[in-house]
């Protein structure tokens, strides 16, 4: 049950109210509580002028309210408008008002909100999300948020000028339709690590374009949580240009070595030549009975083709990254190499300490780090001399160690073999060891080199085991 005090005192609880009250009649305040002075500035002893508290800009729209309040007796809704205080400083504030009625004579009763904070938090946002506005559709980077599963929650406007597509056309898709098949599994495996180490990583794929056309892009990506959810921010930009110029690199590197390296296979091809051209004679001669010297025959024909499927294979290759077996690839470098070791009467000694050692990669472009590095070390032996080619594992990192006991490399020349056309060989062309520091460097591994003038070199490729 409620219960009215007939005592209690009406004009102390509007005076100390927290709002803001005034009694208009027509244009003039004829009553205002303790808080309109407050938030105006004034002493209660100054004269409220209507005119002078409202801001020019809603004298008309005030007008037209309180006409409707006070002649045709309506309500009306909140407005936001500025008042002016005793200091000319604008103040924000929302203003309802509704017809009050004593003695029959109408008056407008209006309350007033004080909005300042609010407005001042509105404009702080409007400012951020203009900002925001500005960077995203200015950078040239795309900036995109991941949910786990691939979901992509948020692209930057910037994908429409990459990629052609429209905001909207890819936010909800999965992250995996864009994605070349080739690449997939780059993706899957970055993915992998950021589960575990919810730090950076920076992986390069190709990305599908709308019309159909791939960019290669290579990607910052970062974990977070939003809402209890693990999200990952990916920061992509467009890569296409240096890769393409990267891989043109490669391949006239690679171009120059096997116009060396078809030297010393044709040298070879010509000894089984040799042998079968003999064999051949002597069958025509009725010297030798065929079946006898049909399986000689045939392991000297297989050679000539291996040899030439290892230098076609070499020079066409397909470029993906897989899981590989580097004993596999250092076998193949070693067969391919040694017909030129052969003419220079060096021995390749490769000892592999495990068998398999697996790790992600392109098998080509291994090979041609592999070649690079064992080319250069038969070039720096004398005739006679070893190069010795050792495997093994380390604490999830695989070592393959290429030694010779040649020339040597000048300790004022170690830091310069390595940048592009640095050579010391007449018919050099220094771009070797460029690529192939590039090419390990691109699978996560590094080069170290160890040389003694007169005593060896040995060069060293760590890289990261295939889980
Ligand atoms: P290129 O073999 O065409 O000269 P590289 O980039 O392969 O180009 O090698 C650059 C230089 O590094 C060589 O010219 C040589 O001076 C030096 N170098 C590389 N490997 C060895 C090595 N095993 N022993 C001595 N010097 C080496
Ligand atoms: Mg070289």
């Amino acid at each position: 049950m409620v219960t009215y005090m007939n005592s209690l005192d009406y004009s102390q609880i509007i005076n100390n109210s927290t709002t803001g009250i005034l009694v208009v009649d027509n244009r003039e305040i004829i009553y205002a509580n303790k808080y309109v002075y407050e938030l105006l500035g004034y002493s209660y002893k100054d004269l409220l002028d209507f005119e002078q508290i409202l801001h020019s800009d809603y004298k008309e729209a005030c007008k037209q309210r309180l006409k409707r309040v006070i002649e045709d007796k309506e309500k009306v809704e909140a407005m936001e408008q500025v008042f002016i205080d005793k200091n000319g400083f604008p103040i924000d504030v929302e203003v309802f008002a509704s017809p009050y009625v004593q003695d029959g004579k109408v008056y407008a009763q209006v309350h007033i909100h004080n909005i300042t904070k609010r407005k001042l938090y509105e404009k702080e946002y409007v400012q951020s999300v203009e900002q925001y506005k500005l960077i995203s559709e200015n950078i040239s980077d795309v900036i995109t948020e991941i949910s786990f599963d691939g979901t992509i929650q948020y692209v930057s406007p910037s994908v429409e000028g990459l990629l052609g597509y429209g905001e909207d056309e890819i936010r909800g898709k999965n992250i995996y339709e864009y994605i070349h098949p080739d690449d997939k599994i780059v993706l899957l495996n970055a993915y992998k690590k950021l589960k575990k180490s919810v730090t950076t990583s920076n992986i390069c794929c190709r990305v599908k374009c709308k019309d159909e056309d791939y960019l290669w892009m290579e990607s910052k990506a970062k974990v977070f949580t939003r809402n209890n959810d693990f999200r990952v921010i990916v920061d992509s930009r467009n890569v296409t240009d240096q890769i393409e110029s990267e891989k043109l690199l490669r391949q006239s590197e690679k171009l120059a070595v096997i116009g060396e390296l078809s030297a010393g296979v044709v040298h070879e091809i010509k000894n089984p030549l040799t042998s079968i051209k003999g064999f051949l004679q002597l069958m025509q001669a009725g010297t030798i009975k065929t079946k006898d010297y049909i399986n000689i025959l045939n392991s000297e024909i297989e050679r000539i083709e291996q040899l030439a499927n290892d230098l076609l294979g070499f020079a066409k290759p397909k470029e993906e990254m897989n899981s590989h077996n580097m004993v596999q690839i250092i076998d193949e470098v070693v067969f391919l190499i040694n017909s030129t070791a052969r003419s220079k009467n060096i021995q390749i000694t490769w000892r592999p300490k495990e068998d398999p050692v697996r790790v992600f990669g392109d098998k080509s472009q291994l090979k041609q780090v592999f070649i690079n590095l064992i080319k250069n070390a038969v070039e720096a032996s004398e005739t006679h001399q070893r190069v010795v080619i050792e495997l093994h594992t380390e604490e999830g990192k695989a070592f393959v160690k290429v030694r010779d006991f040649g020339c040597g490399i000048p300790k004022e020349y170690l830091d310069k073999v390595g940048e592009s056309f640095f050579t010391t060989k007449k018919k050099g062309t220094g771009l070797g060891l460029m690529v192939s520091h590039k090419i390990i460097s691109n699978h996560e591994g590094e080069i170290l080199i160890d040389s003694i003038v007169n005593e060896g070199t040995t060069f060293m490729v760590k890289m990261p085991i295939a889980r």
